[in-house]
């Protein structure tokens, strides 16, 4: 007998729903922009860190959760709000050792209300997480014995199975998933759940074309190799996760006034940016449904 699913519990909203929108941007092409509102899944555990979290809170079965993340990311605040629902312990190792003598931001301060012990490293030693004697070292300072680690970003091959469920959901009712990328994971599960008439089309946060290879890495984990269609656009990121240009700001300004859509900046605004230029370039032919996935949603604290 199979052990109760813990998540269910949470009640997610799931399938998400997809939105046709009204954009004369795309439908000035023959395009039809559709918005898969993976934001609306869970209002703690949104988007993709839920698709991402879910199967590996299934495997850690109440065991305490260890890990990893920078000051603002999206993924240690949704790990530290399933564990305080579930009732498991979390620790969070956190990037940069200057930060332990400063009041914390508002990401952090969230993490440690729902309960999250906080462990700062330095810079290199955190660089180093994923090698056996560092991470073992960490585990022994600062973690139970029983503890389930789950990667930087939750990126690990049982969440690139969760987000295949993103792509299964998306079967038959668009062309092309449009969809941000920061570690790749989301990505490498969507294209691998798409049908064999659909493509996935990712937009980094970071510069570089290591992307494409930790994405293949993750599929080969998770699938055992390569799996979907699925290509990534560098022209979009502005240099870094927290990073923004006035260009980018004036253009998800517009984007939630004409969509009445609060629009996260570090990553769905990059993407839908990136969308709007190719679709106003004619990359795609009329016709094309597009769908955008809005992966999560403005941390409303710092709002
Ligand atoms: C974490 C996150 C991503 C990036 O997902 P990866 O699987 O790391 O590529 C995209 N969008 C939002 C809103 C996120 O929080």
């Amino acid at each position: 007998m199979s052990a109760p699913d813990p998540t269910a519990a949470l009640e997610p909203r799931l399938p998400s729903p997809l939105q046709p929108v009204d954009d004369e941007r795309f439908a000035r092409h023959g395009l039809r922009l559709l918005l898969k509102r993976d934001d609306l899944i869970h209002p703690d555990i949104p988007g993709n860190k839920w698709r991402k979290l879910a199967p590996n809170l299934r495997a850690a079965a109440g065991r305490p959760l260890l890990t990893f993340g920078g000051a603002y990311s999206n993924h240690l605040r949704a790990t530290a709000a399933a564990g305080r629902l579930l009732g498991c312990p979390t620790i969070g190792v956190v990037r940069g050792d200057e930060l332990a003598h400063r009041p914390l931001n508002d990401s952090l301060a969230r993490c440690a209300d729902h309960g999250m012990r906080l462990v700062f490293v330095d810079r290199a030693t955190y660089r180093r997480k994923s090698e056996p004697e560092v991470l073992a070292r960490l585990l022994r300072d600062s973690a139970p014995d029983d503890a389930y680690v789950i990667p930087e970003g939750g990126s690990n091959a049982l969440a690139a199975e969760g987000c295949a469920s993103l792509g299964r959901e998306l079967r038959g009712r668009a062309d092309v998933a449009a969809v941000a990328c920061g570690t790749g994971g989301t990505l490498a599960g969507l294209a691998a759940g798409l049908g064999p008439d659909q493509r996935a089309l990712a937009f980094p946060v970071l510069k570089g074309d290591f992307l494409a290879a930790e994405t293949l890495r993750i599929q080969r984990s998770a699938f055992g190799g390569r799996r979907g269609a699925w290509s990534l656009d560098e022209r979009f990121h502005c240099g870094g996760y927290a990073r923004t240009t006035p260009e980018l700001n004036a253009f998800a300004a517009e984007f939630e006034a004409r969509h009445e859509l609060p629009v996260e900046r570090t990553y769905v605004a990059k993407m839908l940016w990136g969308l709007t230029v190719l679709a106003t370039e004619g990359v795609f032919p009329p016709g094309t449904r597009l769908a955008a996935v809005i992966t999560g949603q403005p941390d409303s604290s710092s709002r």
